[in-house]
């Protein structure tokens, strides 16, 4: 049985839920069905979460919400009348949207998680009525009753390992399941929504709870990149990966899914799939848990930027007891997090986003560690991309590494580091950022071409 979850622009219309539909009935296998809350029907129009977030702040700021509430009620409107689907589930709709502004302001920590969530709630009951009205028998199931429940930590939910268990118990139904996506219910029967984005994350937990053999993610693309399209033409589209070799990918900036939505479903052990729902017969770019033995050494090349190093330098460095922990205790104490460290005899360089950073913060590293540390020299380098070229089977193989230096010395990139993890999964290089795009093109020439 397959998990197959829709993101906001496979439900933004009517005409893309008939796509929907023509998508379960193609193959009775798939009996769980997640769904966001309606999407972008073209490039300037307003995701119903986004609308949903100004209506809670109208509430909030004590104005008029009416027209909030109108323009999302109408957006489900369009829907089912073009569908037409009967008015009792637009009123049904047109209720749980009006019902959100009679909810306590005060002490109400899950407020905003609540009212993000009935994009997709209402949504999940739309669809199960299209579906069930369109010869596929289908109901929809809150969270609460399916058993998802996640940690009381508003709009950054975490799932409970209990929940596995009594997911489990979803495949005794016999109708298709219908799921809203990205919010779950604590133990305290509060409603508390994933980050943004985070119906992917739900779909990897159902497919994770009822130990689905295939976790299908429908968006509107072709399948994941061999690198960005907008640094390079016409990029071809992965058939396979891995997960280890798709969390490499995604760590330096590739998208598609949402960061946290791998877990459940790698630990759960079940393949994922991404889809194109405008183009379902492409048969878009699985990610499987073993390497399945392409030959090919890389399989995808990215870029990330907003990087900053810290690069420390003390004679005998080396022979110092408990350096490398006191350099990283100064970070912690200022709670920053870190990416990388590569590190020389007397050098040692640490990589971090520059998010993390203040100038207020760099001051204070630059204090503390030529003062309690007594390093001779340090300095904080700005303006940094990671390069990563990702593949499982370069292990296996000799010269990838010197392809791709000589690929970025042939177009003049200075390496500013190298670094190789021991998994040997993916090389990364840092480079200045204005090298970033040159640095992917000759790679991907390199590896590709
Ligand atoms: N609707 C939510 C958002 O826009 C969650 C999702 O679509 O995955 O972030």
């Amino acid at each position: 049985m397959k998990v197959t979850k829709f993101g906001g622009s496979s439900l933004a219309s009517a005409a893309q839920l008939c796509k929907v539909l023509d998508i379960i009935k193609a193959d009775y296998e798939r009996r769980f069905v997640i769904v966001s809350a309606p999407g972008k029907r073209t490039a300037d129009d307003t995701k119903v979460t986004d609308a949903l977030i100004k209506y809670y702040q109208n509430y909030r700021a004590g104005n008029d919400v009416s027209a909030d509430q109108e323009w999302i009620i109408d957006r489900y409107r369009a829907i089912i009348e073009e569908l037409h689907l009967g008015s009792d589930i637009l009123e049904k709709i047109a209720t749980a949207i009006k019902v959100l502004a009679t909810l306590p302001i005060e002490n109400n920590r899950f407020l905003y998680d609540t009212f993000l969530a009935a994009g997709e709630d209402n949504n999940a009951k739309l669809i199960a009525a299209f579906f069930s009205q369109n010869d596929v028998p289908a109901q929809y199931i809150h969270p609460r009753e399916a058993g998802i429940t996640v940690s009381s930590e508003p709009s950054n939910a975490r799932i409970l390992p209990s929940s596995y268990d009594k997911l489990e118990n979803l495949r005794e139904y016999n109708d298709v399941l219908v799921i809203p996506g990205f919010f779950g219910v604590t133990v305290d029967n509060e409603i508390c929504t994933f980050s943004r984005g985070g119906s992917d994350i739900t779909g990897s937990i159902v497919a994770a709870g009822v130990k689905a053999d295939l976790y299908e993610n429908f968006t509107d693309v072709n399948g994941i990149f061999a690198a960005h399209p907008g640094v390079i033409d016409n990029p071809h589209s992965i058939p396979e990966l891995t997960y280890k070799e798709m969390r490499e990918l995604a760590y330096a900036g590739f998208s598609v899914l949402h960061d946290e939505a791998l877990i459940p479903a790698y630990r759960g052990k079940v393949p994922l799939v991404i889809k194109n729902t405008n183009n379902p017969d492409h048969p878009g770019t699985k990610i499987v848990i073993e390497n399945t033995g392409k030959d090919m050494p890389v399989i995808g090349i990215a870029g990330d930027d907003h990087f900053v190093s810290i690069n420390i330098s003390k004679y005998l460095m080396n022979r110092e007891v408990g350096f490398g922990r006191k350099v990283l205790q100064i970070l912690e104490d200022l709670n920053i997090r870190f990416e990388h460290m590569p590190t020389g005899i007397d050098d040692m360089s640490i990589v971090l986003r520059d998010r993390e950073l203040t100038p207020i913060k760099e001051q204070e590293i630059i204090t503390q560690l030529t003062r309690k540390l007594e390093v001779d020299h340090v300095d904080i380098q700005h303006d940094l991309s990671i390069i990563m070229i990702v593949g499982e089977n370069m292990k296996s193989q000799v010269g990838v590494m010197s392809t791709a230096t000589k690929a970025l010395s042939d177009n003049h990139i200075n390496l500013t580091m190298i670094s190789q993890g021991s998994s040997e999964v993916s090389i990364m290089f840092v480079v200045n950022s204005e090298d970033e795009k040159k640095a992917v093109r000759a790679l991907y020439n390199a590896f590709f071409k």
